[in-house]
């Protein structure tokens, strides 16, 4: 007997025929001799929904309301599954954030789990009961406060439950059969990766893959904790997610994927790029830009320099950074023009990145140049290019991303023979 934690997306709990299917694999689960711990999503948009609600009331919503808010959401999702699982004959228990003993620091929308305490979640499965963890929050250690996690964050929290718990097994249901060598909806021969290491994984999510929650991959590497990534909808296998030296292990399925040097492809439509042009090119003012930048608490991804003309002495500086974040940035660009002495800057949010990825890549030369051949071949225009030891990412226009990413997938032979991808629900949104 194991223990086995499930966390269902919000698009396998999107409705009440939905909720009943989930409940039936768990039951399943449970049947097949497992103690069962299991996390869920808010129903469908229902996130969405609720910031919208708010926005009418507050154009900026109180960060601790909107807490509170947000957190309502699981809380549905969480007590109508455990009915439909005590309709089934089950003993099913539902939980909030707090009550399972998920920590986090106080920071409202993106708090940090700081410990996990699940004795009421363990004294459930030890006496035989299902346990439904409300996802995606936890109550702050010093204000006591409900918090959430940020978008996307019922994956930390069920890794997190799993760590706590010493779970065998870490299992994400989504409506896609798990991790794939590129986006199903762009790329339809895109083909299920049966394992991949965390670190492709981290390089793949926060290069736009929308698979898993970036903290979450984290936070299994952390812990050693393997995460199989799969689909509420099928039966299917899915992807998993562990070490390194696992990935490449006798039982990986499919001997063509142990040769292949780039894993996947990556794609992100969330940025913006800016270009300070008519930078004086001497010691000092990319520090000025920068700190700015960052003093507006803003995470930036690429910067691109180039050497500046010889006859003006002066160079552009390109950066890019979430869509969201663009305003604040050239407003504080702007209050630099005069003391850093620049031009003019340039925003552009028609541009997206596109990203290969793949622990292969350090040891084989000539990735790069397969790559920029094949995005000429296909016609698309490079902007910005950035690297890491197992990640090529290029900038390009956004009405090209869909054709970088269908070349890049080509170039690297990563074309399934026939179409394996499903996407099942979800509105994407
Ligand atoms: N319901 C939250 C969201 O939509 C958390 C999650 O789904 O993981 O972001
Ligand atoms: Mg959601």
């Amino acid at each position: 007997m194991g223990i086995v934690v499930q966390k269902y997306g919000g698009s396998s709990v999107a409705d009440a025929e939905s909720i009943k299917r989930v409940a039936r694999r768990i039951v399943e689960t449970k049947k097949a001799g497992n103690q069962v711990v299991v996390v869920v999503s808010a129903m469908g948009d229902t996130t969405d929904e609720l910031i919208d609600l708010a926005n009418q009331v507050s154009p900026l919503p109180p960060a601790r309301e909107l807490d509170m808010l947000l957190t309502a959401g699981e809380r549905i999702s969480m007590a109508v599954l455990a009915m439909a699982i005590q309709n089934l004959g089950h003993e099913a228990r539902s939980f909030t954030g707090s009550q399972a003993g998920v920590i986090t620091d106080a920071e409202h929308g993106r708090a940090k789990i700081i410990d996990v305490t699940p004795g009421r979640i363990q004294a459930a499965i030890e006496q035989d009961a299902i346990a439904i963890v409300a996802g995606f929050q936890g109550v702050s250690q010093t204000t006591k406060d409900i918090t959430t996690l940020g978008r996307g964050g019922s994956d930390t929290t069920a890794v997190a439950l799993a760590v706590a718990l010493e779970a065998d097994v870490c299992e994400i249901y989504s409506d896609v059969d798990g991790i794939f060598t590129a986006d199903p909806r762009i790329e339809p021969h895109a083909r299920k990766i049966p394992r991949i290491s965390y670190e492709e994984t981290l390089e793949m999510a926060a290069q736009g893959a929308k698979i898993l929650h970036l903290r979450c991959v984290e936070y299994a590497r952390r812990y050693g904790m393997a995460i199989h990534v799969r689909s509420s909808f099928s039966e299917k296998k899915g992807t998993w997610v562990t070490s390194a030296d696992k990935v490449g292990s006798a039982d990986n399925e499919g001997s063509t994927m142990e040769a292949a040097i780039i894993t996947g492809v990556a794609h992100d439509r969330s940025q913006a790029k800016i270009t300070v042009v008519g930078v004086p090119d001497k010691p000092g003012e990319a520090a000025a830009i920068f700190r700015a930048v960052a003093d507006a608490q803003i995470n930036i991804d690429m910067i691109v320099q180039n050497v500046s003309a010889a006859a003006t002495s002066l160079t552009d500086v390109s950066f890019t950074l979430p869509r969201g974040e663009g305003q604040t940035a050239m407003t504080a660009l702007a209050r630099l023009q005069e003391t850093v002495g620049f031009d003019s800057l340039q925003y552009d949010d028609s541009v997206g990145k596109v990203s290969i990825v793949g622990a292969g890549m350090s040891t084989s030369p000539g990735i790069s140049a397969r790559f920029f051949e094949a995005l000429s071949d296909a016609g698309v225009n490079i902007e910005m290019i950035s690297t890491s030891e197992i990640r090529v990412s290029v900038v390009v226009a956004e009405t090209q991303v869909e054709d970088a990413v269908r070349a890049a997938h080509d170039a690297f032979d990563l074309d399934a023979d026939e179409v394996e991808a499903v996407v099942y629900g979800g509105t994407g949104r």
